[in-house]
């Protein structure tokens, strides 16, 4: 039985380009500075964001705490959206690598609504933690995969910006935002005074993110992940096959289409429900009837050869990717529609 994963974005293998790109690359000790294809990535990431510098890290996750870290001072507070990956899936690594308080907020689509972060923002009091970073997530995971326009990051930034905050943006999908948007991803990467991004997810590396800023930012960043265990040696390996991920990523594009012909077709079928205005990128988002278990559901999926996430008790996301094919769509409106047939 053909196995269709739409688990996640990070279940990408490798493709041929990737692993000739990997055979050819020069390598050196990054750790000492001297991994010329590390150094090409960085410098091609940081171009097309149009930041200063960029950082290879081992994960999206070593990323965002680095750059939290470097923002703030131990005690001081970060405001966040209540669904996002820092606040959710990181660990609880902010308050152990940090040491900050999180200030959780409830976005609409991945939005903090502006008037909600201005309130949460502290005035200066004895008594009171200071607030000195805002971090936002585009694409919004948990909201669908949920762009935040460039409208909104520029406010939000503006905002920010007049309240002596920093904002980090947790870009681990930027590029589905920007594609998705027809925004130039630099213009996002304008309203921040950082950034990461995941080569990992539907670029389709097998590892890697980076993280951009300026310099000093980025120097200090370097030091952190020394510090952290993340600096790695003969990284260009890895970094090669980071190159041809980015150099492809207008490809994203096909995910968001096969996203939205799997979304169409599956809101058809009863009693399954799926708001179509949050299906924007490669997310799609199921809401199952109270009376089923998602584990259960995704079980019964994977029976019929479908793997996909059980997110929460109710809900199983779908992820399309470079390794999903037209098949692979069909496969899962099929075997769904068999499913709530049998139910
Ligand atoms: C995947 C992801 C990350 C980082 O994940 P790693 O698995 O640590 O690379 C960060 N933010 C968001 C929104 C993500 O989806």
């Amino acid at each position: 039985m053909k196995i269709s994963d739409f688990r996640s974005d990070t279940v990408t293998r490798p493709d041929p380009e990737m692993y000739e790109a990997i055979q050819r690359a020069p390598l050196g000790d990054d750790v000492l500075g001297d991994d010329p294809t590390v150094a090409k990535l960085e410098n091609y990431g940081a171009e097309l964001l149009g930041k200063e510098a960029a950082l290879f890290l081992p994960s999206g996750t070593m990323a965002n705490q680095i750059a939290c870290y470097c923002h703030t001072r131990a005690g001081d507070e970060i405001i966040l959206e209540e669904q996002s990956h820092i606040y959710n899936f990181e660990s609880g690594a902010l308050t152990v690598i940090s040491r900050v308080q999180p200030r959780p907020l409830k976005g609409v689509y991945g939005k903090i609504p502006l008037e909600l972060i201005q309130e949460a923002i502290r005035p200066p009091s004895l008594h009171c933690p200071t607030t000195t970073l805002l971090c936002l997530e585009n694409t919004h995971n948990l909201a669908g995969g949920t762009v935040l326009e460039l409208d909104y990051c520029q406010q939000a930034y503006e905002l920010a910006l007049q309240n002596g905050l920093r904002l980090h943006l947790d870009g681990a999908r930027i590029f589905n935002a920007a594609i998705a948007s027809q925004t130039e991803a630099k213009k996002f990467a304008q309203c921040c005074h950082s950034l990461s991004f995941c080569l990992s997810k539907g670029l389709g590396a097998p590892a890697g993110s980076l993280l951009l800023g300026d310099k000093k930012f980025i120097e200090n960043a370097r030091k952190i992940r020394k510090m952290l265990g993340g600096a790695m040696r003969q990284a260009g390996i890895l970094a090669a096959a980071g190159i041809v991920a980015l150099e492809k990523r207008h490809r994203l594009n096909l995910d968001h289409q096969r996203a939205k012909k799997l979304a169409l077709a599956l809101s058809k079928i009863k009693p399954l429900e799926i708001d179509l205005n949050s299906v924007q990128t490669n997310i799609v988002l199921v809401n199952l009837p109270k009376m089923w278990n998602s584990q259960d559901i995704s079980q019964k999926l994977q029976d019929k050869g479908i793997l996909v996430s059980a997110i929460s008790p109710h809900k199983i996301r779908f992820v399309v990717h470079k390794d999903i094919d037209d098949q692979d769509v069909d496969n899962a409106i099929y075997a769904c529609e068999k499913l709530m047939a049998e139910k």
